[in-house]
């Protein structure tokens, strides 16, 4: 029998219209490549946005038609993302830090009408110039009075919206519409396309709402550092509308001392962002000898959060949360926080379980599987590759079979690439990509755990262990470590650390210094690059 409810769809247009109603006074706040702090209300954004609806109408954008953006996180990006996708087009996102030939092969591949640029970005344009889609448009993300000068035939954002109507008849979409469109930066092979739909993009943002509520409530003002090119920052930038969260956005300004400033002129309470950054609001903190006044969460997530980086910002009195999940899963899956229960549990306690990467969001299942296919129990000791599905996972890739076929298996879970183990009240322990491992004698050694605890050491101030070959044991670790200035730890005191923690054959071999480690487009450590940096070194016991 069926039930008797209405079928309205889930739509993304919905969620601003409703925070230019409900949460009309809410904020954004947008430090702007023009130099200036812009504030506008979520009731004028929902008027903006009316206004670059007529305009993508006016370009002569279709229904379904890819509409990219190439920007910072900013109150032109974000009305982009409302327009675009209540227009009826693809809000397609794209990550400046890609490599040309990545840009190039997703700009073809999504085969984008219409590109919204940054100024900041317009010469990455301007050097793939011959190589854009056929037809493609440029509009710089500015006014009349900041349009650079270049050879490219550029329209001014500011000057396409002025001439219309701020109240635009929003098409009424079945909810399965393709609303978004972003690119993973694989590391190996070509970028491939995940694509949301209005509905799994509303259902993520009530998901990740009532997972983060510290994050997500009325009047707690979020201050997004991990980009709206990656994976729509998480999700925030729809669900700060639905609860009422006021955002600031931090456009470039992504070092230590600028988002310190920010969060203290702007009273931010929460903030989410990959490791890498809150390395640099770590060093500030430390330095100013106090976090921001008002700051009382960050959500760490995009790699694993090391230990110390967590006891610290907890230590400090602000709550970390630990969050896992991908592209493909829009992209939040687990987060790791103290359940009530054990609120008062001895701080290593709580600290042991935030720094696992925690236990699945609502409308996210789990499984792990072996390598012949068989589901693994989840006893926190067997460790497979981690298989999702969801609402907000995906079922396929944007036009590319082949690399459905080999994600998606016989029951539609998504393999992701993630070796893992679940403990039997639910929490998940990455312990590595699965090309990342190291296989040593025929037993797999962990990278990540190596790296939390050389991170501790206090002569460190990044670090990554890698694979090298080795005729015998084939593969065995190896960390590479950005020391403090004039600081060189030496393997003998990580070892010290470590032999606590792991068996001696799992301790690495070595220890190599570098000035800096080599970072993917989403900001993550690249292991891929450091292997081929680091392919003739040969280690001790074999040179
Ligand atoms: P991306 O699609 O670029 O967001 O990358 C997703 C991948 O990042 C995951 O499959 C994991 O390998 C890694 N990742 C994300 N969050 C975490 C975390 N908290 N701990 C460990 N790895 C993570």
């Amino acid at each position: 029998m069926q039930g008797l409810m209405m079928n309205r769809p889930l739509s993304v247009i919905e969620i601003l219209r409703f925070a230019s109603e409900i949460h009309s006074d809410g904020e954004i706040v947008s430090v702007r490549t023009e130099g200036d702090l812009h504030r506008q209300t979520y009731r004028e954004t929902y008027a903006r946005a009316g206004q670059v609806a007529h305009a993508l109408g006016a370009l002569g954008i279709q229904h379904g038609d890819r509409v990219a953006t190439l920007a910072w996180n900013g109150y032109r990006h974000f009305e982009l993302y409302y327009a675009i996708s209540g227009y009826g087009a693809v809000c397609h996102t794209i990550n400046p830090r890609l490599s040309a030939e990545q840009m190039i092969y997703i700009l073809n591949h999504a085969d984008d009408g219409v590109l919204f640029v940054d100024t900041t970005f317009v010469p990455i344009i301007e050097a793939l110039k011959d190589q854009l889609p056929k037809g493609l448009r440029l509009v710089v993300m500015t006014d009349a009075a900041h349009m650079p000068d270049s050879p490219l035939d550029l329209l001014c954002y500011e000057d396409l919206l002025a001439p219309h109507d701020t109240t635009y008849d929003w098409p009424d979409l079945p909810e399965e519409t393709a609303a978004g469109l972003c690119y993973t930066s694989g590391t190996t092979g070509n970028p491939k396309g995940s694509l949301y739909s209005h509905r799994s993009t509303v259902l993520h943002a009530l998901f990740v709402a009532v997972t983060v509520p510290l994050s997500l409530r009325e009047g707690a003002r979020l201050l997004p550092v991990v980009p709206m090119f990656h994976v729509n920052s998480w999700g925030m930038p729809y669900a700060a509308p639905i609860v009422g969260a006021s955002m600031i956005m931090p456009g470039g300004r992504l070092d230590g001392p600028s988002l310190y400033d920010l969060m203290e002129t702007e009273k931010v309470t929460a903030s989410w962002g990959v490791p890498t950054v809150w390395l640099g609001l770590r060093a500030e903190i430390e330095a100013r000898g106090k976090p921001p006044s008002a700051l009382e969460q960050v959500v760490i997530g995009g790699s694993a959060a090391p230990r110390s980086m967590i006891e610290f910002f907890e230590t400090a009195g602000i709550d970390v949360c630990h969050a896992w999940g991908m592209t493909e899963m829009s992209p939040v899956g687990t987060s790791a926080q103290v359940p009530v229960a054990k609120a008062d549990a001895p701080f290593e306690e709580r600290m042991d379980l935030k720094s696992l990467q925690g236990r699945r969001m609502f409308g996210v299942d789990l499984k792990i599987v072996g390598e012949d296919g068989t589901r693994l129990p989840q006893d926190g000791k067997a460790v497979g590759e981690l298989y999702v599905r969801g609402n907000a996972v995906i079922s396929g890739y944007f036009n590319n079979d082949d690399a459905t076929k080999a994600a998606v298996d016989a029951e539609g879970w998504f393999g992701t690439g993630d070796v893992a183990s679940i403990s039997p009240d639910g929490y998940l322990s990455i312990q590595d990509r699965s090309k990342d491992l190291i296989k040593s004698g025929g037993e797999w050694i962990s990278s990540i755990d190596l790296e939390n605890i050389a991170m501790a050491h206090p002569d460190v101030a990044n670090c990554a262990v890698i694979a090298i070959a080795h005729p015998k044991w084939d593969e065995r670790p190896v960390l590479v470590v950005v020391p403090k200035e004039g600081c060189q730890p030496s393997l003998d005191e990580f070892h010290d650390m470590m032999s606590d923690h792991f068996a001696k054959w799992q301790l690495p071999d070595d220890v190599l210094y570098v000035d800096a480690l080599p970072l993917t487009a989403t900001g993550k450590v690249s292991k891929l690059t450091l292997r081929k940096q680091f392919a003739d070194y040969v280690l001790p016991d074999v040179g």
